[in-house]
């Protein structure tokens, strides 16, 4: 099956009991046993649940995984992760990671004694160089937020591979319609639900998918033993939000050229950031492991911080606000809102200045995402 028909299919057979071909939200925190420990494979909706199994099995297919495992956000999808993880371990993250993310695996050096060491992925040897430590796991993200760099998942699985690490991919911005990891040897794709998978701005859930069965087992464990589960109804959601992914994201990915080919086209941007665009750095490395580009897209304003406030004022259908991936287009100032948190020389550093901004393109008519952005970088 190819990937629209398995995200409506794969996983989710008409229920057993009555034919409905959605799944019931199985809103229990209990079920009956016929006799001590005599089950019908639930116990306890922490453990486990109908609905969440459904959404659990559907992950798993269209990721091209053994198991799924669905989590009340994405962190508490990583937070779990890394739990597998004892102290003495050692981890290799791409440089350019979510912040949360980020923030996490500080907490875990802290803590747990779980050192990471973050590098540039854009090129193979600095990992080559990080690997040369014994190493338990490697971790990226690509596209990168919110510059939107473009890692090579085949050679980072190989090179990963051979120095005995495990590799794991948060696949929140390609999303499965776009880009399956484990397809290019990766051994767990981690997802904030919230964004694509979830599709509408309206709950927070994350995922881990697994290639193998035994580190499935394991993590599914402490799924249980951590409890960071979701509810059954957002359960309902995310597999709602996976019906229509496929088309959205085609329609994400038609916003953002139109977008983003207006933005190259000003004389008031210094740069855009898009792998779709024949400019990007990567552009052939998006085209030959993405099957299209997706919605998010960042831009730097010549003016700086003055002409970023300005051009956010003028927008009338972007809204200024944090996350992405929703049906409705928004606008994120990094430096000032998602990568606050991050020591401001780091920032500009990496290219995270006062003029850039971050676009998660919406399924609205591209010409209307345009002539906004159009309208809003004319002159006073
Ligand atoms: C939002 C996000 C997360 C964190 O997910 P939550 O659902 O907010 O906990 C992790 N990675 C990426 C790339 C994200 O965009």
């Amino acid at each position: 099956m190819r990937f629209s028909t398995k995200a409506i299919h794969a996983g989710q057979p008409p229920d057993e009991l009555t034919g409905a071909v959605n799944v019931p939200v199985y809103l229990s925190s209990t079920y009956a046993q016929s006799a001590p420990n005599r089950t019908r494979g639930y116990s306890y909706s922490r453990s486990g649940n109908p609905t969440r199994a459904v959404l659990e099995r559907a992950l798993a297919q269209v990721e091209g995984g053994r198991t799924g495992l669905a989590f009340s956000s994405g962190l508490g999808a990583l937070a779990t992760l890394l739990g597998h993880f004892p102290s003495g371990s050692r981890i290799v993250a791409i440089d350019d990671l979510y912040g949360g993310s980020w923030r996490l695996f500080e907490h875990h050096r802290r803590q747990f004694g779980v050192q990471t060491e973050y590098v540039d992925m854009t090129r193979l040897g600095p990992l080559v160089s990080a690997l040369q430590k014994p190493t338990d796991l490697v971790y990226l993200e690509t596209p990168t937020n919110p510059l939107m760099r473009i890692a090579d998942l085949g050679a980072i699985a190989r090179v990963a591979h051979r120095a005995g690490a495990l590799m794991a991919v948060d696949n929140t911005f390609a999303t499965p319609a776009l880009q399956r990891p484990i397809e290019r040897g990766a051994d767990v794709v981690l997802h904030s639900t919230t964004k694509y998978l979830g599709g509408h701005s309206d709950i927070i859930g994350g995922a881990l998918v697994l290639k193998s069965r035994s580190l499935g087992e394991k993590l599914r464990w402490l799924q249980n033993a951590i409890g960071a589960v979701p509810s059954p109804f957002d359960c309902f959601l995310v597999l709602r939000g996976l019906h229509t992914l496929a088309i959205r994201m085609r329609a994400h990915g038609e916003s953002a050229r139109a977008v983003a080919e207006v933005l190259e086209a000003s004389a008031r941007i210094r740069s855009v950031h898009y792998p779709g665009l024949r400019s990007h750095p990567q552009h052939a490395l998006a085209r030959r492991q993405m099957d299209g580009f997706g919605g998010m897209l960042s831009a730097e304003l010549k003016g700086g911080l003055a002409e970023a406030r300005r051009f956010l004022r003028r927008l009338k259908v972007f809204t200024l606000a944090e996350s992405l991936g929703g049906v409705e287009s928004l606008i994120d100032h990094p430096a000032l809102m998602t990568h606050a948190s991050v020591p401001r020389a780091e920032r500009e550093s990496r290219g995270i200045s006062g003029g850039l901004l971050r676009l998660s393109c919406g399924i609205e008519d591209p010409s209307d995402l345009a002539d906004d952005v159009r309208s809003a970088l004319r002159d006073r």
